[in-house]
This record gives structure tokens, C-alpha cells and sequence, in this order.
């Protein structure tokens, strides 16, 4: 940490100006204490780390912090550098004793007042949750920026993305999400849009990256909106899926999987067409939309018998004992949708590709059977029929976050 108090209360701050000199002398002469805990300080002034102070090793501080690591001091120095530059008033390391949680830094743009928190290794997500919770109970707005070495790119467009770090996205008016990174070696922001997860651990996403220099408070505030098509990533994600080798040291979802399609004499490569794709709400259940849509189709909705009527609470029942039991897991996120969402959107797109149909009660019928491809070439090309018939606007639509459709299928819960 960067500041520090005297026994008086007075803070020292090595985010001021200071020359090695005096900060020996005060060394000798004054003790710090930490302005949280109040236990005593060290005062490093090494020449691998930037100047910082550090509890006694056996001390643990009350309130939990992020490991300090030149990579987060360096960042967390820059950007209060830098929202300093832009006359804005910037505290480093404000203790707040109201909810016990010191932001890395603090600052006002006209009357509001931002939590800044710069992180740059894993956190407990309930940890995260708990944080963002206190600095909105104080009226202050949480922007959590991750680490620029937290980035881990797979390809042109693929990303991983721990469980924790979907708590850390801001939402564009139109509540698409987006993830903002500072890499201070790089000196440059980096925002991820268009988040498309296509398993519980990877993303598809879109890459924006703006150098410190280029930057400005809105920049950070209100990043600018691209669009990319991703959509065309998905296909490919999709031939992935079906040439894939079967795992062989399978998960539980994946297990249950294959004695799922085996017993219905299905090669896994060969998982029904229907199934599988980013449909609205979908990234609420963190498994792989493959696998859940693959179940909900074979094991509930092909049993109904064809244009009789039934409600989405069969298929929103035929799924929850397998949340309960964690075969299918959810992903928390940082707003307050309810995954049976998921549910209506697969719905949604079953009747728009004319599988099923929604009727006047808000029930549904179901029009025909899933096809079943006999190779996987075959399944390919139905995939790709598909996506350029149908897939191509239903998909564009919810990347530009309109919900055509859930609310009416919304009353229907
Ligand atoms: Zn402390």
C-alpha cells in the first residue's frame, strides 16, 4: 500500500512526491502505522518495487487485500496518475470504517463518487459481490478494472474468463456487458465486448484497446461501442464440438452426456442441430449450451407428443434436478436474472427455426421431430443451413440486446 499514518493520524503518502533522502531520515526517526488496522508499518524502499509500506509478516490486516505486487502497485500509481492529470479530486487508498473496505483508489466526477479497485489476482467471487455491495451502500459506483495480465487469449476472438470475473463487467445502456483491463507496462486500457461464452470457462468476445495517453475519464466511463460479427465464430466453435474427440478423462456433465446420446444410439459428434447455440439469456447456465439444449431437447421436449400442448414448466422441471445435483451449473453474474430466462430463450429460438409453436395460451407445440444427421459432414452442413436460414438475425438480435419476444413468454412463468 501506498499510504500510511503517523501516531497522530496525520497520512503519509508515497503517491506524493518524495526523495529517497528524507524518507530514510523519516524512517529512522518516525514509526507508521496502517490507517485500517492501526498495527505498525514497514516503510520499503527498495529498488524492485516502487515505494510502498507493508504490514509485519505475522500481522494480517482486518481488512483482506490484494497481494501487492509491482505489477498492481505500478497500476494502481498510474492510474491515480492519471485521473489526477484530469484535475479531477483523487484519493489513494481511502479507508472507509463504515464498511471496512479501503478502494485502491477513490474519485469524484461532478457529484458522483467512484470506488476504483484495481484487480489483478483472483478473488473469492462472494468477496467481490461483498465489495461492490459496500461501495453502493455508500452511493459510491464500483468500477472493478482487471489486470491487462489477467487477459488470457485463446485466439482472434476466444478468451478464458474465471467465474469471478463476470463480476466484474458494466453494463452499456442497452445492458450489453463488458469487461475493462488496465495493463500498466503497456500503458493502455483494454475493453472486451460482445462477452459470448460457449463454455464455462471460455468467451468469445471482441478486443478494444486504447493507450493511457489516448484516454480520457469518458473513455474509461462510457468505452465506445463496437460490433464485430462474431456470430460466424460460433460455426466454428460448432465444428469444434462435433470433430472433438470425446474427453478422455470426461466431466460429470460430460459423462452424463454420453450415456445420455448412448443410450439413444447418438455419436456425441452428432448432438441434434437444434441444440447448441448462443440464445438469449443462455450465458446464465455456465455449462457448455451444447450439452444443457441436447438434454432439454431428447429428454423432454422429443418426448411431448407432436402438436399437443405443453408449458415451458415441464422443461424448467426437467432441468432443475440436474442444477441441484450440479450435472448443469449456473454462473453468477452481476445482475439479478433468473436462469429459468435461459430456459425462454431456448424457447424462443426453437420457435423461431419453427420447432416448436407458441400458442394463444402461451403453451407450446411441438411441430417436428429434431433432425439427425448421419455424419458428421452431414451435421455440418445442417448447422450451417441453419445458422444462414434462420441463426443469422436471431443472433444478431440479441447482440444488439434487443429480447423480441421474451416478455411475452415472460408472463407465461
Ligand atoms: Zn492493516
Amino acid at each position: 500500500m501506498f499510504n500510511a499514518k503517523f501516531a497522530d493520524g496525520t497520512i503519509i503518502s508515497m503517491a506524493d512526491q518524495w526523495h529517497i533522502d528524507e524518507l530514510k531520515e523519516l524512517r529512522k526517526k518516525r514509526t507508521f502505522f496502517c490507517p485500517a488496522c492501526h498495527s505498525q508499518v514497514q516503510l520499503k524502499l527498495g529498488t524492485s518495487k516502487l515505494w510502498h509500506f507493508a504490514h509485519q509478516a505475522n500481522n494480517i490486516c482486518i481488512i483482506q487485500t490484494e497481494k501487492e505486487t509491482l505489477y498492481h502497485l505500478k497500476g494502481k500509481r498510474k492510474l491515480y496518475d492519471w485521473l489526477k492529470s484530469q484535475k479531477l479530486k483523487v484519493g489513494m487508498e481511502v479507508y472507509l470504517p463504515l464498511i471496512r473496505q479501503r478502494p485502491d483508489i477513490l474519485f469524484r466526477n461532478q457529484n458522483t463518487l467512484y470506488a476504483l479497485e484495481f484487480q489483478c489476482s483472483p478473488i473469492e467471487s462472494t468477496l467481490l459481490k461483498s465489495r461492490t455491495e459496500g461501495y453502493l451502500q455508500l452511493g459510491m459506483v464500483p468500477i472493478w478494472i482487471l489486470g491487462g495480465n489477467r487477459l488470457k487469449r485463446h485466439g482472434p476472438h476466444s478468451y478464458s474468463l474465471k467465474s469471478f470475473e463476470w463480476h466484474t463487467t458494466r453494463n452499456f445502456i442497452d445492458q450489453q456487458q463488458f469487461l475493462t483491463y488496465f495493463c500498466p507496462e503497456q500503458e493502455s486500457f483494454v475493453f472486451l465486448q460482445q462477452l459470448t461464452p460457449y463454455s464455462s470457462t471460455r468467451i468469445l468476445a471482441t478486443y478494444q484497446e486504447i493507450s493511457l495517453t489516448n484516454s480520457s475519464l469518458n473513455t474509461l466511463l462510457n468505452p465506445s461501442k463496437h460490433y464485430t460479427q462474431l456470430l460466424d465464430k460460433w460455426l466454428t466453435i460448432r465444428k469444434h464440438w462435433r470433430y472433438h474427440q470425446p474427453n478422455p478423462y470426461p466431466s460429470k456433465t460430460e459423462k452424463f452426456l454420453q450415456s445420455l446420446l448412448y443410450r439413444r444410439r447418438i455419436a456425441p459428434s452428432l448432438f441434434p442441430i437444434e441444440a447448441g447455440w448462443p440464445t438469449n439469456h443462455y450465458e446464465l447456465i455456465s455449462s457448455a449450451p451444447c450439452h444443457w439444449q441436447t438434454y432439454l431437447l431428447l429428454e423432454c421436449l422429443e418426448n411431448q407428443p407432436l402438436y399437443q400442448p405443453f408449458s415451458i414448466h415441464l422443461a424448467i422441471h426437467c432441468i432443475q434436478p440436474y442444477l441441484n445435483n450440479n450435472i448443469f451449473t449456473l454462473r453468477s453474474m452481476n445482475d439479478d436474472r433468473h436462469w429459468t430466462l435461459a430456459i425462454m430463450g431456448f424457447f424462443h429460438f426453437l420457435v423461431k427455426i419453427g420447432y416448436l409453436e407458441q400458442t394463444p395460451k402461451r403453451y407450446f407445440k411441438r411441430l417436428k421431430n429434431a433432425i439427425a444427421a448421419k455424419t458428421v459432414d452431414e451435421a455440418i452442413q445442417y448447422d450451417q443451413t441453419l445458422y444462414y436460414n434462420t441463426l443469422v438475425t436471431i443472433m444478431r438480435e440479441r447482440n444488439e440486446g434487443k429480447n423480441k419476444g421474451i416478455s411475452s413468454l415472460k408472463s407465461n412463468i
